[in-house]
């Protein structure tokens, strides 16, 4: 089979989130779109996420805006796109007087807009299943929203052909852009204008323009524990103490530095391998829980047990778990930038852009991202 022929205004290379998220705010625009991939089908970092579309923790700044908006998209397309939430909210367990110090400075803040910091008693109503033993109290948003990546990210690219046109062209390297032409390993692509969302693909189009923001690759272990049964319910995402750590969104909180340092003295082998905690339920009753933080140029295939044994180990300490036995495992990978920059959009030629979240945030933050690419590139 040869590639479609026809003119496009808009050629967007990658059909992970991030270049879902361009055919969308193009499809508004009412531009006629081609999405090109190598792959057959969603296979990267879009579908090895937690689906946990995260406000609460972003950065100050473009991170918690693009998030704040990108929710709204989200919420806006799960209906028509049939994609079912599987639950909303977070709770932010503070296991420690340092976190509940952050959870307070939060909450008081600007970020801390809806945010509560409530008591351990009120865990019974939000969240019945975490354990109560060390827990001081716990920092409950109501801005999450959890999908489920596998299935999720391929039922909006199948809602995006059927209602708004955009043809997908799969098992298609891009090995060229020069618009108009855009050269694929199916053959030539016509297109006006082209975006390159190519997430951990740093060097096939334009290297130079990635390498300014200077990113490297990171890996993270994730594992699925086996359905904890009927009245098991977690209710909301769930993250603790760790990424109260982590998370740059708290970094304005003056007690960070010393919930840091605690960390840091209790949690050195969690802290090492990039350990913090999130679990997230799926709609069968088992959990995702995750994540570590290994970074390298090209990361290697192997994932010891002793990393998610870490994980699971943090999981056992904070949630009275029915069932431990992890049932599935696997690695994902995204890129990250040593400049700290979080995501970026560039232009290595008038009619290109490429676009990258490079803070592995882009199921919360690419669709606004995404907006603002296309504006940029028709205003
Ligand atoms: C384990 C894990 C957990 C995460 N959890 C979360 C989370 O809960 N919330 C959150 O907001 N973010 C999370 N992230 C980050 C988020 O998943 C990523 O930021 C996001 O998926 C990146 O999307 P993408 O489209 O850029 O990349 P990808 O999903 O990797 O897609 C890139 C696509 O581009 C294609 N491609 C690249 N180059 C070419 C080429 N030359 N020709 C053709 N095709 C090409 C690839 O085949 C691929 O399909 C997580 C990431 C991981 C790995």
């Amino acid at each position: 089979m040869t590639a479609p022929t026809a003119a496009y205004d808009l050629a967007i290379v990658g059909a992970g989130i991030i270049g879902l998220g361009h055919a969308l705010a193009a499809a508004r625009w009412g531009l006629k779109i081609i999405v090109i991939d190598r792959d057959a089908q969603a296979n990267g970092a879009s579908i090895r996420n937690f689906g946990f579309i995260t406000v609460t923790g972003q950065a100050a700044g473009d991170m918690w805006r693009r998030a704040r908006r990108a929710r709204d998209v989200w919420d806006e397309i799960v209906g028509p796109a049939g994609i079912p939430v599987v639950h909303r909210g977070t709770a932010i367990l503070a296991r420690s007087d340092e976190a509940l110090a952050v959870a307070r400075e939060f909450a008081g803040g600007e970020m801390g807009e809806g945010c509560q910091v409530l008591p351990p008693s009120a865990l019974d109503e939000k969240m019945p299943v975490a354990r109560r033993d060390g827990v001081r109290g716990f920092l409950w948003s109501p801005h999450e929203l959890r999908v489920e990546p596998r299935t999720a990210v391929p039922a909006v690219a199948t809602w995006l052909e059927a209602v708004h046109g955009v043809t997908f062209l799969r098992g298609a390297a891009v090995t060229e852009v020069a618009p108009p032409r855009v050269e694929t390993s199916r053959g030539p692509v016509r297109a006006n204008k082209v975006v390159v969302c190519p997430g951990p693909d740093l060097v096939t189009l334009f290297p130079e323009t990635i390498a300014k923001y200077r990113p490297t690759l990171c890996k993270l272990h994730m594992l699925r524990l086996a359905p904890q049964g009927p009245g098991w319910t977690l209710g909301a995402s769930m993250m603790m103490d760790l990424s109260f750590g982590r998370y740059l969104g708290f970094d304005g909180c003056p007690s960070v530095a010393a919930l840091r340092a605690r960390i840091a003295r209790l949690e050195p082998e969690t802290l090492a391998n990039g350990i913090h905690l999130i679990v997230v339920q799926s709609a069968d009753g088992s959990l995702v829980v995750g994540d570590s933080h290994h970074y390298a140029p090209t990361p290697d295939p192997f994932a010891p047990d002793a990393v998610d044994q870490l994980i699971l180990r943090h999981a056992k300490e904070t949630l009275d778990l029915a069932d431990d036995r992890i049932v599935e495992r696997w690695t994902g990978i995204y890129p990250s930038s040593a400049n700290d920059v979080p995501a970026f959009f560039d232009t290595p030629l008038p009619d290109v852009r490429v676009a990258m979240v490079t803070s592995g945030a882009g199921m919360s933050t690419g669709f606004a991202l995404a907006e603002e690419v296309i504006a940029d590139l028709y205003a």
